[in-house]
């Protein structure tokens, strides 16, 4: 089976909304394979979603970059999922490390909102990954197999998740992860899948790697057979998001 490849941009918490226009219209001249071979989809900060939606060619997709865990209600400074629907936001980033980190997000807290955003209807990018001290002790798949299967334990449907595979220490920090480095852990997730889930979920699934990914590395972590796209964070700022857009073909 084959998966289609994934380019997410994660512009985090930047931007004005000039210099999100100027994004945009980079995005939108650019030349970059058809949407037969990849999938884009770039996530701003909520206040520039409708802008960057409005203006966005229609061959990209938007996504939020977080969003409330339950129905919306009396959550003051939440975003909840139904709203981005509401919006037509198609997509979410669930459990960047970041706010696992600075926001305390638990594993359980991250996997109750994938399934209360799947069950609203939206694609969820579900982020999970070890920190520096976690690789050193030798747990990375531990690690990363607690929080896939926290996940797994609450749904039941994988058609609309993307798996991305973000080592803490190699996100902002201009460390990549090397093309072996990915692939080993992109194969032992997926193998996960098939052990604990099923094979059809493990060949389907797309298994995306982030941190510090850039136009001169792109391409040798993209031919790693289990690598299936890229989540994108400084770079996706820049015109190099176009080069790693490219590395789908
Ligand atoms: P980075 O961020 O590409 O700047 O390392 C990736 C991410 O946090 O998704």
């Amino acid at each position: 089976m084959s998966r289609k490849f994934f380019v997410g941009g994660n512009w985090k918490c930047n931007g004005t909304t000039e210099e999100v226009k100027k994004l945009v219209t980079m995005l939108n001249e650019a030349e970059v394979p058809s949407e037969q071979d990849v999938e884009v989809v770039v996530s701003p900060p909520f206040v520039f979603l409708t802008l960057v939606k409005n203006l966005l060619r229609p061959d990209f997709q938007v996504a939020a970059q977080n969003c409330w865990v339950r129905r919306g209600g009396a959550f003051t400074g939440e975003i909840s999922a139904e709203m981005l629907v509401n919006l037509g936001i198609s997509w979410v980033i669930v459990g960047h490390s970041e706010r696992r980190a600075l926001l305390n997000e638990t594993n359980d807290f991250v996997a109750d909102k994938v399934d209360h955003a799947l069950s609203q209807g939206l694609n969820v990018i579900a982020c999970v990954g070890e920190t520096l001290e976690q690789r050193e002790a030798g747990t990375t798949m531990e690690v990363v197999a607690a929080q896939t299967g926290a996940i797994a334990d609450r749904i039941m449907y994988w058609d609309n998740v993307v798996l991305a595979y973000e080592p803490v220490w190699a996100i902002g920090t201009g460390k990549v992860a090397t093309p072996g480095q990915a692939q080993e852990v992109h194969f032992n997730l997926r193998k996960w899948l098939n052990d604990n889930i099923s094979v059809q979920v493990a060949e389907s699934t797309r298994i995306i790697y982030g941190g510090s990914v850039n136009a001169a590395n792109c391409k040798e972590l993209a031919a790693q057979p289990d690598v299936d796209g890229f989540l994108v964070g400084g770079a996706s700022l820049k015109p190099e998001f176009v080069e790693i857009i490219k590395s789908a073909t």
